[in-house]
């Protein structure tokens, strides 16, 4: 009943503090400013008066209230005074620009309004009934929790920050528009806020939606401005740095934490939003710079995205299986042993991010967030035979990578089936335990068989997580830092590098190592693990829920296709070798146009940094390597469309042709490109 009577209160402070918000950003001189902070701190005097007395409903809480409302008044108008004696008049265009004290009061003021008209409306409406009678630090920090995470706080907030959007959108680009309305969307759809109606998990579904599509804009944003302002740049970074704080708070408020962090990092997008909104006029005024010449800005956005899906993901995880899913890992227990805690620190650190990484919810998301990427790249490649592989790649991502584990691992057919469908060969399924033997060499049979027919890109560029994840038109955009990075010229060479030897070794023993332990354990004959855990189980997780994504978020300094370079992936190396002994190959219809060509188009777009084709093809008319991956960005690449594909189906038709020449082209018509 009360509420029927907060609402439009709350609904009139929400309008007047927007108001309040644009008329500050008017003030050119102190007397304005000392006004505006005069407004703000008695509107909050007058809300804390009403808290206080709805919290302790006595004649102290009034007088207290009475000598609260006069100070601020008497402090307020002293200032206005003092600044007005001390103006020596005139006003500053650019005074604005450099008011920061006055811009972080007025936002340190509006945060004050609205947490404590939380605070307040929460306690008459019964919503929340947190009541102190002290001010220490930790009652202090239950009211700002409490307050926070109530929908008096967020819903009016979100109100809040729609309204000012409208009031300065005409100071902003149109981009940063819709970032920032993004923030209100969010706010709005805090989990915790809507708890009293029965909605958190609507909150956390919708608002991983929400946060999906804020990252797919920023990527698509980025791969269509390669030049940003530098406060454009900066906003975007700190927008996913209190985004991946937001979601750390929420994954650890659903694995049973407490919901201050939570609150604190509401606050920190609060104070992004008004930030942005202050200073709406910067966005055009700073200077540009070409982001693909920041690998580190790069590495940083990529590390909080990742970062950010990470969270999402467990959060989801969370809330699709319950806290339970957080106890499927097995743990290293730190102790008292300090040589045990150097051990148990990283393998912990490894298995959380493994649980969740290798979790079909983080498949799901990385899966949409990618897909679409790669959706808007079919729009963008010109080649028939390449628009069918990416689309091949978005089936083969949903089927191969989510639905299959989703429903058949871990599961009691594993035994039954020849192939395990998925992923990296050993260790995706368990230990290698003697009924997963067939299943094993199923897999490595049926997968090297592809290769052999169709080459490695039958894995690289479609079957495998990293096709949909490398090809999207973002990340397609950033194969230009294989170009400045000195790393990335260090592994992107056409020959084995060092480096690369030295990997694919330790990589190979490893894995080797690891699955004789593993099948000698299941044999019973030793019994060997790490803190529990299989060794060729954790190899797994190790490479390729771990170690794989520190590849793919270094891009900036290894280029793209980091786990082809570097020779990290065993099951790459595995078909991409099986593929060099096959029939697959580059090859070009007229070697003449490479030796005349000026611009050698192909050696700059191969995304694992391949450069010899124009040799190879004016040599011999082909190009072969155990790194060609069948990418084809070469063959889309090349002005005069000479690079076609060649494997099994091309092979088939040129001994059909030999035989029968009439009848071979209405059989296999046109496959693998066109020929001479
Ligand atoms: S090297 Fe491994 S991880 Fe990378 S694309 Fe190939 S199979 Fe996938
Ligand atoms: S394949 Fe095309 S781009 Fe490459 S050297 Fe030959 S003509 Fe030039």
């Amino acid at each position: 009943m009360l509420e029927i009577i907060l609402w439009p209160i709350a609904s009139l402070m929400v309008l007047f503090i927007a108001a309040t918000l644009k008329w500050s950003s008017r003030m050119r001189e102190r007397v304005g400013f000392s006004f505006v902070l005069f407004v703000l701190s008695m509107m909050a005097a007058m809300i804390a008066s009403v808290g206080l007395y709805v919290n302790d409903p006595s004649i102290t809480s009034i007088e207290f209230s009475a000598a609260l409302n006069f100070t601020v008044m008497m402090l307020g108008i002293g200032a206005i005074l003092y600044a007005f004696i001390t103006t020596k008049g005139g006003v500053h265009e650019d005074a604005w620009d450099h008011a920061w004290m006055y811009k972080l009061s007025v936002i340190a003021l509006v945060l004050v309004n609205e947490i404590l008209m939380g605070w307040a409306f929460s306690m008459i409406s019964g919503t929340d009934t947190v009541r102190t009678h002290s001010a220490a630090l930790p009652q202090l920090m239950n009211i700002l929790s409490a307050s926070v995470n109530s929908y008096w706080f967020t819903f009016t907030m979100s109100a809040e920050m729609v309204i000012s959007l409208f009031y300065f959108r005409k100071q902003m680009p149109s981009e940063i528009r819709i970032m920032v309305a993004s923030q209100a969307v969010i706010m709005f759809l805090l989990p915790t806020a809507l708890i009293p109606f029965n909605g958190s998990s609507f909150g956390v579904y919708a608002g991983s939606v929400a946060m999906l599509c804020l990252f797919i804009y920023i990527f698509d944003y980025l791969y269509k401005n390669r030049n940003l302002k530098v406060a454009v740049s900066n906003y975007i970074v700190l927008l996913l740095g209190v985004f991946v704080l937001m979601m750390a708070s929420l994954f650890y408020w659903s694995a049973g934490g407490g919901m201050l962090p939570l609150a604190f990092s509401v606050v920190a997008e609060m104070i992004l939003y008004f930030g942005a909104i202050l200073n709406a006029g910067a966005f055009a005024k700073t200077k540009t710079v070409a982001w693909l010449r920041k690998p580190t800005w790069a590495f940083v956005l990529l590390s909080l995205i990742f970062a950010g899906e990470y969270f999402m993901a467990g959060l989801l995880d969370v809330q699709f299986y319950g806290v339970a899913f957080l106890s499927r890992v097995d743990i290293a227990a730190i102790g008292q042993n300090p040589f045990t805690a150097i051990l148990a620190l990283p393998f912990d650190f490894i298995q959380y991010v493994g649980l969740v990484t290798g979790s079909i919810w983080f498949y799901i998301m990385m899966g949409t967030e990618m897909g679409t990427l790669v959706v808007f790249q079919i729009g963008k490649v010109h080649q028939l035979e390449t628009k069918i592989r990416l689309v091949l790649v978005v089936v083969a991502y949903s089927v191969y990578s989510v639905l299959v584990p989703f429903f058949l691992f871990p599961g009691p057919s594993l035994s039954a089936i020849p192939f395990l469908g998925w992923s990296m060969g050993v260790g995706t399924s368990g230990a290698f335990a003697p009924a997963l033997l067939i299943a094993m060499a199923g897999t490595y049979v049926i997968s090297g068989a592809l290769s052999f027919l169709f080459g490695g890109r039958q894995m690289c560029s479609m079957f495998c997580t990293a096709a949909l994840m490398y090809q999207g038109t973002f990340y397609d955009s950033m194969k230009k830092f294989g170009n400045s990075s000195r790393v990335a010229k260090k592994v992107r060479q056409n020959k084995m590098s060092t480096l690369y030897m030295v990997t694919a070794s330790v990589v190979w023993s490893s894995i080797f190592l690891a699955v004789l332990l593993s099948y000698l354990t299941s044999l019973g004959v030793i019994n060997v693990s790490l803190f529990g855990v299989d060794p060729i189980v954790f190899a797994y997780v190790f490479y390729f829920n771990f170690l794989w994504y520190v590849i793919f978020v270094s891009i900036p300094f290894v280029g793209t296709y980091g786990c082809v370079t570097t020779g990290i992936c065993h099951w790459g190396m595995f078909n991409q070798f099986v593929g060099r002994l096959g029939f697959w190959r580059l090859k070009v219809k007229d070697p003449v146009a490479c030796v005349n060509c000026k611009t050698k188009d192909c050696t700059t777009a191969c995304p694992v940094g391949l450069t010899a084709m124009p040799g190879s093809f004016i040599a011999r008319s082909e190009f072969r390597s155990y790194k060609c991956i069948g990418v084809g960005e070469c063959a889309s690449a090349c002005p005069v469309d000479n690079i076609f594909f060649y494997d099994v189906r091309n092979w088939v038709r040129e001994k059909l042709q030999a035989r029968h020449p009439d009848v071979s082209r209405d059989i296999l018509p046109g496959i693998g490109g066109k020929q001479n």
